[in-house]
């Protein structure tokens, strides 16, 4: 009995020690601290395969991308543009590239007006070769890996080909959208590879692919090797290049005029972040050819002097005072935002903490401002001869963040413009629709809209990749949305969330949204918030209660720890 006690005790001792070792260990190996959070469960984990690899934030990001692009890609990839803000834990500083993509040469300003001097429709303008601008993504990718990549270029495409070769599952937001599109039926390659072979329904209609089907697409695969083998260049000169051309070329409904000049001078920007402060933090995004992250932080500036942190979340007074300053800040942004390469954009002027504060005098705590819609301010620098632009739809975009073990941040918003772009493919992923971001119409009332089609030109988005930092200038939070011109509300709404009402990411994302663009006030159905319409109404909003799905995805530090958030209304999963 007592050999049995001594065996036992020294088996107990040696647990100890190992379980001692064990935890002393982990006290002295600096934990890894990296997370991504993706619209997609594959494409964060092939961020989360790379970060695990040692590799960086950006490595992380073009890995993520390259795969949403092949399971996510009715809103995103390589065909499209975007913008990165990236936090750079050596030189704490704030970095932003424009992937934005730019209009052919041959486009001018009546691009989109019809022969008899009318706009064409929406939908008349996006599908076929019309509307795809020179895709930007893969060189913004390329040169920020430049600047910030430690994996080799080529073992960033590993988890994209395998899936791309091996197969992935279709899923219901794809199926959904495959049912939702309209044209997708009639573009010939599109429809080959989003539609069941041979299969045809009781009224002749090709059959959307089921949801858990499983895809596989080696000619985005091919694309994807010679990528990875010739590098980002071989995008815009080449094999890659020539394909895209030809799809343009030869789409069946509105054949576009892209050249390979066109591909071949598309060069990304690298631009100073736009920032201001809010409260004791600072907010910084993308600038312009972007509206969002100006348009986020003129609303968060707004709100300031309305010390949200004491307004009860959600209330009906807190989403009149939101709606109140969203009103006001899409105003100015309809007004002025456009490529600051072609047109003078107000830029500090309209983020200016004295000028927004003037401008909040214009709320009122418990009514609307009379007029509807609300006029721009005139902040410095703003030249008044011009007529605002145009409401854009869209429902596409993804958004992503991914921070690194040493402290790196890439929040980064990614479009192909509407649900599958242009419905037209090349090397096995889809081009952009992004020229409809333009203006349709050049003048109006006799003046120029900053954001008329011109050669050359970006233009305006919507993307709002955000980061925060805290009082002492470190990095605290980034996030963003997909949504259309519906992004911003969507971010500075989640903004509010974590910074004025102490929420986590998660509740931040999770709360019904809300949104105003200077037109009708729009509550998500299905929440508590529809529920407080009528008092809405009572302040004088006109209100719609109706399906709003966000896509935001975000993460902050915590202490030591990272937080971060998926939306649920989309498909994506946070990986640590
Ligand atoms: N094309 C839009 C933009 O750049 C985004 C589209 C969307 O989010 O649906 O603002």
């Amino acid at each position: 009995m007592a050999r049995i006690k001594l065996f036992l005790t020294l088996v107990g001792s040696l647990i100890g020690f190992a379980a001692v070792g064990i935890l002393l260990n982990a006290a002295l190996t600096p934990r890894p601290v990296h997370m991504v959070s993706a619209a997609h469960p594959l494409a964060s984990a092939a961020g989360l395969e790379m970060l695990e690899q040692g590799g960086s934030a950006v490595d992380a990001a073009i890995a993520v991308q390259l795969v949403l692009t092949l399971v996510e890609p009715q809103s995103s990839g390589i065909g499209g543009g975007a913008f990165i803000v990236y936090w750079n834990e050596d030189t704490r500083r704030v970095e932003t590239w424009d992937g934005r993509e730019t209009a052919p040469a041959s486009v001018t300003p009546r691009h989109f007006l019809k022969s008899d001097g009318s706009p064409m429709s929406f939908f008349e303008a996006v599908v076929g070769g019309h509307a795809v601008g020179v895709p930007g993504v893969v060189a913004m990718l390329g040169d920020a890996h430049k600047e910030h990549g430690r994996l080799p270029w080529a073992d960033l495409f590993a988890p994209a080909i395998r899936l791309a070769e091996g197969g992935f599952e279709v899923t219901p937001r794809l199926n959904k959208l495959i049912n939702w599109s309209p044209a997708l039926p009639r573009m010939p390659v599109v429809s080959e590879y989003f539609f069941q072979p041979g299969e045809k329904d009781d009224d002749g209609n090709p059959v959307p692919l089921d949801v858990g089907m499983v895809l596989v697409n080696p000619e985005y695969a091919r694309t994807l090797r010679t990528l990875a083998e010739d590098g980002p260049d071989s995008f815009y000169n080449g094999a890659i290049a020539d394909k895209i051309l030809e799809s343009v070329k030869n789409a069946p409904v509105n054949p576009g005029g892209m050249t390979a000049e066109d591909l071949a001078a598309y060069k990304p920007v690298k631009r100073e972040p736009v920032c201001a402060p809010y409260r004791t933090y600072t907010l910084c995004g993308a600038p312009p050819p972007t509206s969002g992250s100006t348009t986020v932080i003129q609303i968060m500036g707004l709100l300031e002097s309305f010390y949200m942190q004491n307004a009860e979340p959600q209330s009906a007074d807190a989403i009149h005072l939101i709606s109140e300053a969203s009103r006001l800040a899409y105003a100015d942004r309809n007004l002025y935002l456009a490529d600051p390469d072609f047109v003078d954009v107000p830029l500090d002027g309209m983020v200016d903490r004295s000028y927004l504060r003037l401008r909040s005098r214009l709320i009122h705590p418990d009514k609307t401002s009379s007029s509807n819609p609300l006029e721009a301010g005139r902040p410095a620098g703003s030249s008044a001869s011009l007529s605002p632009s145009e409401p854009e739809p869209a429902h596409s975009t993804s958004h992503f963040v991914v921070r690194d073990d040493w402290g790196n941040v890439v929040s980064m918003t990614t479009s192909i413009e509407a649900p599958f772009g242009s419905h037209v493919m090349a090397g096995g992923f889809l081009l952009n629709n992004q020229l409809t971001d333009f203006s349709f119409r050049p003048v109006i009332d006799g003046k120029p809209v900053a954001n008329r089609p011109e050669a050359g030109k970006r233009p305006r988005s919507s993307m709002s990749p955000m980061i925060v930092l805290d009082e002492d200038g470190e990095f605290y939070a980034a996030i963003g949305s997909p949504g259309g011109s519906r992004i911003i509300a969507f971010v500075a709404q989640s903004l509010i969330g974590i910074l004025d009402w102490d929420m986590t990411v998660q509740e931040a994302i999770n709360m019904p949204r809300h949104v105003h663009r200077n037109t009708t006030l729009e509550l998500e159905e299905n929440t508590f918030i529809a529920t407080l319409a009528d008092g809405l109404r009572a302040r004088g909003h006109e209100v719609e209660v109706k399906e709003i799905t966000s896509g935001l995805h975000g993460l902050r530090v915590v202490g030591d720890e990272l937080e971060g958030g998926a939306d649920p209304r989309r498909e994506g999963v946070v990986l640590d």
